[in-house]
């Protein structure tokens, strides 16, 4: 029975050899890998400026603290994105504004963000669903118009591009995720990118404590001497996991090519399909293809998506759903009052989405096998 993409992550040799090297070095973190791998992540999307920390949720949660987020301000979000999105915002006492998102695209819907806008918004969160960059020309012209800080969630979206421009450039911060289910893993990981050299140091404050200098630094200076200037945390990322950034970072350009084969294998097969339809590609874009969504007709097949999943489950299929609506989640719900039909495609399309399987190491006939599955019903 064929496992599709049950190991999301590609770990070889050269991997294994980089993260050795940097355990038998003098530094296990803080070290030169990291500023390695933000010199390499920065020139790969074309930023000014690459920080890295322990995770996506740290990248999201620095960002909401370089812009100032301070109890009682607004963050628009999209109702269907990670619950990360969100909480970044409430770490730092913000409160968290839901946006419907698009039917075809579970992109944040731009004609619905101004609506939402009040004297205590302060700043719009763009999820790059699925990997497919959002509408930025959009996003930037409300984000002008209101005076308003954009970040881009890009952690499905790292190897994408939109209108020539990277993902990474796109937004006043973007944010980055390597967990072993994204497009390049470390382990857990993040990294913010930006051309605001303010925040980039103020990041790289926040991720150490509120500390300027870090430990490598004072070690350069011969100096044991440090201030805390702001509440920080410790967010760091080890070298060793930076080793391991770098060389997966240079094999992405490869993977995305990949990703995007097998997304046309998925889109030729479900053409003509009454029963599986692909969410929608935007034109101008590429598409980093972290999750191939498509839409299921349920009802005119009469049969529901707990039995589709199961079946195809049972048969190896390593099929999920991404995601509920975040304010439907208990601590939304209780917290904020959340009510139902708050956004009302994000709670249908939720009902009839599912993720299948994409990954770099997905041969054709893993593809097929997929497809057929669907077929069965
Ligand atoms: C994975 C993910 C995050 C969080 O990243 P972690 O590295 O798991 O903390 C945030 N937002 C989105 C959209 C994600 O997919």
């Amino acid at each position: 029975m064929p496992i599709v993409s049950s190991k999301a992550q590609i770990v070889d040799s050269e991997d294994i050899r980089a993260v050795v090297e940097t355990l038998q070095s003098d530094w296990l973190t803080t070290g030169p890998q990291v500023e390695a791998f933000e010199n390499d992540f920065a020139s790969f999307v074309g930023a000014k400026e690459a920080v890295a920390v322990n995770s996506g949720t740290a990248a999201l949660h620095a960002s909401m603290a370089a812009i100032d987020i301070q109890p009682g301000d607004e963050v628009v979000v999209p109702a269907i994105t990670f619950v990360a999105t969100a909480n970044a915002i409430v770490y730092e006492g913000g409160t968290p504004v839901f946006v419907d998102v698009d039917v075809e695209t579970l992109l944040i819907d731009p004609q619905k963000i101004e609506e939402k806008i009040t004297a205590k918004t302060k700043a719009i969160v763009a999820v790059d669903y699925a990997g497919q960059p959002c509408n930025y020309d959009a996003l930037q012209a409300i984000a002008i118009k209101h005076n308003l800080f954009l970040i881009a969630d890009a952690c499905h979206a790292i190897g994408g591009v939109y209108k020539g421009k990277k993902v990474g450039t796109l937004a006043d911060l973007n944010t980055f995720s390597f967990h072993p289910v994204k497009n390049i893993t470390t382990g857990e990981g993040g990294m913010i990118t930006t051309d605001n050299e303010k925040f980039a140091r103020e990041m790289r404050c926040f991720r150490n404590h509120g500390i300027e200098t870090d430990h490598h630094q004072r070690a350069q200076k011969g100096t044991w001497y440090y201030e805390q200037k702001i509440l920080g945390f410790n967010y760091r990322l080890t070298d060793f996991q930076c080793a391991l950034g770098r060389v997966q970072l240079k094999k992405l350009p490869a993977w995305i090519a990949r990703r995007q084969k097998i997304a046309r294998q998925f889109d030729q097969a479900f053409l003509n399909s009454g029963f599986v339809k692909p969410l929608t590609k935007n034109s101008e874009i590429i598409h980093a293809y972290h999750l191939y969504v498509v839409k299921l007709n349920f009802r005119d097949y009469s049969i529901t998506r707990e039995q589709v999943f199961t079946m195809l489950r049972e048969k190896g299929v390593q099929v999920n759903v991404h995601y509920l609506p975040v304010y439907l989640h208990p601590f939304y719900r209780e917290k904020y009052g959340a009510a139902k039909r708050l956004c009302p495609v994000a709670e249908q399309v939720y009902e009839e989405i599912l993720s299948l399987p994409v990954s770099p190491s997905m041969s054709d006939t893993d593809v097929d096998f997929v497809i057929d599955q669907l077929f069965e019903f």
